[in-house]
């Protein structure tokens, strides 16, 4: 499974076959077989192979050193690296919205709710921007529902183009977005949110029915250690963007 003749192997520890950060697991884990005769204990480790990769594999230890015919420990190991890289592809599917290739509200939380620990522990400043299409309705009644598609995917690839790597976008409603930005003052944000509002207006999705536009109304709120947590900031966003709607649409409001 390793790849290692069985004489290269004989006399070696588990522990030579796994990285420094591992060898603590190791020794729990031998520890527990130990603990009790003929009772199983399992590990999951990443293994050397002999090729110089690292192989993922679930192990079952079994104390048998009572046992007459046998008076040693038994280890059975299954590689299970593709079952893990699938299902590390099925976790980042999970988390995505597969018509604009942005996070889905699920993957937006997770990464959100990060970052937002990160800031607490940092003593920075993040700004949640909430936004929502205008009158998207219409668009979808006048032109059909796959240009309102195209619409959100030019949508979220101007977002894409205004904000920065670090920043997270969320498509968290059907044609509602959130854009957490990290580190910057309200006036920087506010500016890159100016562009971005700009840039959403002037695109044109051209259709067999005629050139589709679309505009956005959008909420911020600023997120300091004092903010009581993400739902809430969310929340607050959410209100400002509903002052947005209410103002006439196609404009930026902020909440404190
Ligand atoms: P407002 O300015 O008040 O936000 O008006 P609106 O028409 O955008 O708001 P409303 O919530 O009434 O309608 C949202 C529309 O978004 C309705 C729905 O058909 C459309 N929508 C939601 N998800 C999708 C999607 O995935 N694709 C398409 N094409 N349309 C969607
Ligand atoms: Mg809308
Ligand atoms: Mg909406």
């Amino acid at each position: 499974m390793l790849g290692y003749h069985t004489e290269d192997i004989v006399g070696q520890r588990l522990t030579d076959f796994v990285a420094a950060k591992s060898v603590a697991d190791v020794q729990r884990f031998l520890g527990r077989v130990l603990e009790q005769s003929g009772a199983p204990a399992s590990v999951e480790l990443s293994l050397r192979h002999n090729a110089g990769t690292w192989r993922d594999f679930e192990i079952v230890g079994k104390n048998l050193l009572d046992e007459v015919a046998i008076e040693g420990i038994v280890v059975n190991l299954r590689d299970i690296t593709e079952r893990k890289q699938l299902m590390a592809q099925l976790e980042t599917l999970s988390e995505t919205d597969l018509l604009t290739g942005t996070l889905n509200r699920r993957g937006f939380m997770k990464l959100a709710e990060r970052e937002f620990e990160r800031m607490r522990r940092a003593g920075q400043k993040l700004t949640l921007v909430m936004f929502d299409l205008d009158h998207f309705k219409r668009v979808n009644d006048a032109y059909g529902h796959a240009a309102g598609d195209l619409v959100l995917a030019m949508v979220s690839e101007q977002c894409r183009q205004q904000i920065r790597n670090v920043d997270l976008l969320g498509r968290i409603g059907g044609e509602e977005f959130v854009i957490l930005l990290t580190g910057e003052a309200m006036d920087a944000v506010y500016d890159v949110i100016s562009r971005l509002r700009k840039a959403i207006a002037a695109a044109r999705i051209s259709t067999i029915k005629g050139d589709v536009s679309v505009t956005a109304s959008f909420g911020m709120v600023a997120i300091d250690p004092k903010t009581h947590d993400l739902e809430m900031a969310l929340r607050v966003a959410d209100d400002a963007l509903y002052e947005a709607k209410n103002a006439g649409r196609n404009c930026i409001k902020i909440l404190a």
